[in-house]
């Protein structure tokens, strides 16, 4: 279930955190995701201990990067990349969406985690599946593999054009009909449901996968949007994160 933590300002998937295992995403009172300051305010004014912050480039790519720590930097960007899994302890990996798709993976059982960002580019080239694919080759099994879809723009406001319909339909014909739907003329897509069918196609099943109820561009007071604000001066991004600590 995803739940809101009014104190921390976060919601989080109960799912995965526990004493170990922490992750969440942000909302607006946390402030812009794309400033790393408050990223690293959130977890110092917490408490929160940690070895290393990680964050992405992301160039809307499928790109992903297995992270192991080599320098003592405390904040360490990856270049060119828009998912990131690690097996060590006390790194933070986050990723920045502002109505893309953001996901959090943890395996308990094996130690391995990660987070990724997938707007429609990266879904439509299966990011999903292909962080599962990694997640396994760092030591994970499928079957003990935990994902959270975090705040992503609702089928209600994400209307596509033509071009970016059929690039879909090429795709993904045989889930036509639960992530397109045609309203006032025009074809408006799930892209939440899309990798929540992506995660259960390659083999995580319904039960380790929490999604998350709410539109980001319905919902002016809890998080940012790049339809909503249309690249003006209000914009932001909400940060998605996960770390574990054993
Ligand atoms: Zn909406």
């Amino acid at each position: 279930m995803i739940t809101y933590d009014s104190n921390l300002k976060i919601f989080y998937s109960s799912l995965i955190n526990d004493e170990g295992y922490f992750s969440g995403f942000s909302t607006r009172e946390l402030q812009d995701g794309r400033k790393i300051e408050n990223i690293l305010n959130f977890f110092h004014s917490n408490g929160i201990n940690f070895k290393k912050l990680v964050f992405l480039e992301q160039i809307h790519s499928t790109n992903i990067s297995i992270y192991s720590s080599k320098t003592s930097d405390n904040v360490e960007k990856i270049v060119e990349t828009d998912g990131v899994i690690t097996s060590e302890k006390n790194i933070i990996l986050t990723a920045r969406t502002g109505d893309c798709c953001p996901l959090v993976f943890v395996d308990k059982n094996n130690g391995v985690i990660g987070v990724s960002h997938q707007g429609w580019r990266g879904s439509v080239k299966r990011m999903a599946q292909k962080m599962v694919g990694k997640m396994i080759g760092c030591g994970a099994k499928e079957e003990s593999i935990k994902v959270a879809i975090g705040p992503t723009i609702g089928e209600c406001c994400y209307d596509i054009d033509e071009d970016r319909y059929y690039e879909f339909l090429e795709e993904f014909d045989g889930y036509s009909k639960k992530i397109f739907h045609h309203r006032g003329g025009k074809i408006h897509l799930n892209l939440t449901l899309l990798n929540y069918l992506l995660l259960l196609e390659s083999g995580i099943s319904k039960k380790n996968i929490d999604y998350f109820p709410f539109c980001t561009k319905c919902d002016k007071a809890r998080f940012f949007s790049f339809r909503r604000t249309n690249k003006k001066e209000n914009f932001g991004e909400m940060f998605s994160f996960v770390i574990k600590s054993v």
